[in-house]
Formats: C-alpha cells, structure tokens, sequence
C-alpha cells in the first residue's frame, strides 16, 4: 500500500485541478490519497466525482496556524466539512487571504514591482490565495526564476520586504476544532526550517496534551537528523508518525508519492476518525 496524506489542487496553491490531481495519483501507484488545501475543502466534490477504482481519497485541509509568532501548519483529516465551529473558522482565515495578498501586491508595488491583483487573482483562480500565487506572478513578471525563489527575505519569506501576515488560529484551539469536527490532527512538516524559525518542542508537548494525533515526519524539507529527532519525539510523546509528498504540481520539484506513511499509522488515522470516511474510487468521471 502507497499513501499520500498531504497533497495540493487549484482549490490552494497546486496547479493540478482536483480532478488531474486524483488522475495523477493513480498513474503514480498510490493506493490512498489525502486532498489538503490551504484552510479549505472547496477541492472535495471534484475530487470524489474523478476518483479513480483503486484509489481511496482522504478528505482533509491544511490548516493555517500561529503560536508566539511562528506560522505553523495543522494537517486535518476526515474531520466533518460541515461541522459549523471549523468550518466558520477555515472561512475566516480563507477570506483574510483576499486582503493580505492586496496588501503584499502593495508592498511589492512600492518597491517597484508592476505586479497587479488582477494578475494574482487570474493566477490563484477559485483557489484560496496565497504566496505561491504572488510568487508565480513574480516568475511571469522576471522578477524571480523560481516560485521558491520568491520566498526570501527579499520578497515573500516570513518578515520578508514584501510579506504581510494573514490571519491564523492558535493551534491549541485549531486541534480541538478539529478534534471537535470529528477529525485527525497532524503538525505538517514541523522542523522545516528553510520556511522560518520552527516550534520548539515543549510546546509540541503541549499540543500533544491537547490532544494533538501525530507529526509529519518524513517530508522534503527535512534533513536525515530532523526525522530521526522528530521519531524520538515522536515516540516519547506518543504521537503518530506520517510522511508525505506535500504536491504543488507544478510549483514544487516534488513527484507525488515520493514520501509516504505507513499502513498501520493510515489504519490507525482511520480508526481515530469520526466526521467522514475515506472515500473509495469507483471509476471516476
Ligand atoms: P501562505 O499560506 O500564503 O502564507 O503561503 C505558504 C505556502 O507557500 C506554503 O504552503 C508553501 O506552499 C509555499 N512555500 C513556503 N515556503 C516556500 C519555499 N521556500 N519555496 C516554495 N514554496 C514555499
Ligand atoms: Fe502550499
Ligand atoms: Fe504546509
Ligand atoms: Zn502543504
């Protein structure tokens, strides 16, 4: 069994549409995949009607948090999408996408950037707005080579020139939302330190305490050492272990499948799960 419990569509910052997504999924030989989009699920019911046999759909988001300063992402799974407490608080940070990206177009503006929210907006299309998208409108515009070139101090990284914040949840109460929803919750890529400063372990702990399921270890932007510090502190805390693609398509250089979790820990997610049901293929449309 193959299985991707993190991965990206065009309802955030992926370029595959819900559908190729699933597409590609299959031709890659994963037997199970989870559709995470930044703070929404908007990405589902496309992704249920193209689902191809053989393959089962974790339904899931990435949501955005903040603890003393340092964004941080909460993997949710199988959490119940109408579930009325998570779902007006994955709203209120989607929405706070709009006005941050005018804000960052702005600060790019004054440093002599012609980048306009018309261009941003045709590029992010119906997906939930974020840097990627920026940074590809810098990319068009021959300001950067690269989308991950955007993310410097010079342009969009964390206290970059032109970065502003968004709105993000307190991830202790981000778990019991998700707890709440009926959901599974893992800390995406926690050591991923090339995206700022990281979360330090104690309050790892406590998120664990809080009710916290697991942490993606096996992950791109971790080096040998952090996945073998995060495994003990993993199993001291009794935490899940995942690994995972985190696809972008196009805006990331890495392959769906390239990192996976193990069957127990998938079976142990699904066990732990009360708000939906992966989703089996039954041939897609
Ligand atoms: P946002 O949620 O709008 O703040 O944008 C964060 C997203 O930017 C992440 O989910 C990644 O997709 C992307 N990102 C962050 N750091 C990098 C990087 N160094 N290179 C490429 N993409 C990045
Ligand atoms: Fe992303
Ligand atoms: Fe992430
Ligand atoms: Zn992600």
């Amino acid at each position: 069994m193959r299985i991707d419990l993190h991965c990206h569509s065009t309802a955030s910052d992926g370029t595959d549409t819900p559908a190729e997504l699933m597409r590609n999924a299959a031709a890659a030989g994963l037997d199970v995949v989870a559709l995470t989009d930044h703070d929404t699920t908007r990405g589902y019911a496309e992704a249920v009607a193209a689902l191809p046999e053989g393959l089962t759909l974790v339904t899931g988001a990435e949501l955005s948090c903040r603890i003393d300063g340092i964004s941080m992402h909460l993997l949710a799974y199988l959490f119940d999408p109408e579930e009325p407490a998570l779902l007006a608080e994955r709203e209120l940070v989607r929405d706070d996408r709009v006005p941050r990206a005018k804000g960052m177009i702005a600060k790019l503006n004054g440093l002599g950037v012609p980048v306009t929210w018309e261009q941003v907006s045709r590029i992010a299309g119906d997906g939930s707005v974020g840097r990627p998208h920026v940074a590809t409108a810098l990319v068009e515009l021959g300001v950067v080579p690269t989308v991950s070139d955007a993310f410097t101090e010079q342009w969009l990284s964390d206290g970059g020139r032109a970065y502003v914040p968004k709105h993000e949840t307190d991830p202790f109460e981000a778990i019991r939302l998700v707890k709440g929803a009926g959901g599974v919750a893992v800390f995406a890529h926690p050591a991923a330190a090339k995206r700022g400063r990281t979360v330090p372990e104690s309050a790892i702990a406590e998120m664990a305490a809080t009710g916290l399921d697991g942490i993606e270890v096996d992950h791109m932007d971790h080096d040998a050492d952090a996945r073998e510090r995060l495994r003990g502190l993993a199993k001291e805390l009794g935490l899940l272990v995942t690994g995972s693609s985190d696809y972008h398509g196009s805006r990331k250089t890495v392959s769906l499948g390239a990192y996976t979790t193990d069957p127990e820990v998938y079976g142990e997610i699904t066990r732990r799960a009360t708000g939906a049901f992966p989703v089996p293929g039954t041939g897609g449309a």
